[in-house]
């Protein structure tokens, strides 16, 4: 059930934006999705048409925009996208590495009709799940 959560996140920036821009209709959001996100653009569609309906951003356009892994090296530093087999470092074949992109999920921007008809760039970032791991609790 991880993408209504997301699909509900989305739902509520956009219309938290569309409030803002004077209540008009949305018509497209634009959303990037790091290739590592387990999230299934299919599924997100699906609780997006049910959870949108009688809302502005009712039958809005959802565009995915897929983002390659990026991983750097710990060695040297090297920064490279990995194929499929191959996750060693290109540089000095290092295999010491993390991801430094592909992880991410959120919106990017969101097409309102009438009132403005340029994107609004947003930073919204949806997702709270796969940033877990950055996040601590500083409790005294
Ligand atoms: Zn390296």
């Amino acid at each position: 059930m991880h993408e209504l959560s997301v699909a509900e996140s989305a739902l509520k920036i956009a219309l938290h934006h569309a409030g803002e821009a004077g209540g008009g209709r949305i018509t497209d959001l634009y959303l990037v999705i790091g290739e590592m996100a387990s999230i299934v653009d299919d599924s997100i569609q699906f609780y997006w048409d049910i959870i949108s309906e009688g809302t502005l951003a009712e039958g809005a356009q959802l565009h995915f925009h897929r983002i390659p892994i990026e991983m750097e090296c710990l060695e040297c530093g090297e920064r490279y996208q990995p194929t499929r087999d191959e996750m060693a470092c290109p540089a000095c074949g290092g295999m010491h590495c993390k991801v430094v992109v592909g992880e991410e999920f959120y919106l990017e921007s969101i097409a309102i009709e009438d009132v403005h008809q340029k994107e609004d760039s947003i930073g919204g970032d949806v997702n709270d799940e796969t940033h877990t791991g950055s996040r601590k609790n500083n409790e005294r």
